[in-house]
């Protein structure tokens, strides 16, 4: 069983998932796998690393796309194709979605574009359930402004228009998938959104 997370930056996305799976993992009756995107295999991690650096400000859109499709299907067949075979659950901070929002969306590519080179790069392998974690762009910004005071970041790229092109993106590809993605509300305390989505996910997973 395939489980993503996703959201905005300052959604608190990759602490409710630790929070999450804290709480649900030792209940699992399978093993189960906690792995992230852009990362999660050594030559994904490289590519990762070769994306985040800031020295790339200069990399096209097309190019950031296709590293994060080529990172995404090297983790793909290296760490969850293998880990959903052993009928592991598969826990993902982030997967194509956050492709079709940031590169689609906020960079301009188009959601379709990004879809088309993501189904090749996965084969078409979807999670079996998304967990959205729904958080205002201004709130979301607030939240890393508050977090990151002092320490260099990505704020210059990741200034307010280019988050509410992302917000908005998430809102497109929420309404395309309604069965798979799950909206949670992450304005809400931690403690209260980890409960929403522990109780979500107890709901879908097959028993
Ligand atoms: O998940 P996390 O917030 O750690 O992601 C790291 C960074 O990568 C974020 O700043 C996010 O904006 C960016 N990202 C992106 N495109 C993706 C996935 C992540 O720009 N497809």
């Amino acid at each position: 069983y395939f489980i993503s997370f996703e959201g905005p930056d300052g959604s608190g996305k990759s602490t409710v998932l630790k929070q999450v799976v804290a709480q649900i993992g030792p209940r699992l009756k399978t093993q189960y796998l906690v792995t992230r995107e852009p990362g999660g295999s050594k030559i994904a991690e490289k590519i990762r690393q070769l994306i985040l650096d800031p020295v790339n400000e200069e990399m096209s859109a097309k190019t950031e796309a296709l590293l994060y499709a080529a990172s995404r299907s090297q983790h793909m067949f290296e760490t969850v194709i293998p880990a959903l075979k052993a009928g592991k659950v598969v826990f993902s901070d982030r997967f194509v979605d956050s492709s079709l929002v940031y590169q689609g969306a906020g960079r301009d590519l188009g959601i379709a574009a990004v879809k088309q080179i993501n189904d090749f790069a996965t084969s078409k392998i979807e999670p079996d359930l998304t967990i959205f974690l729904d958080v205002k762009p201004q709130v979301g910004l607030d939240r890393i402004a508050k977090e990151r005071a002092g320490q260099e970041d990505r704020l210059e790229q990741e200034k307010l228009i280019f988050h509410q092109k992302v917000y908005w993106g998430y809102q497109e590809v929420n309404q395309a998938y309604p069965k798979r993605i799950v909206v949670v509300n992450a304005n809400k305390p931690l403690n209260l959104v980890v409960e929403d989505c522990v109780k979500i996910i107890a709901n879908r997973l097959p028993a």
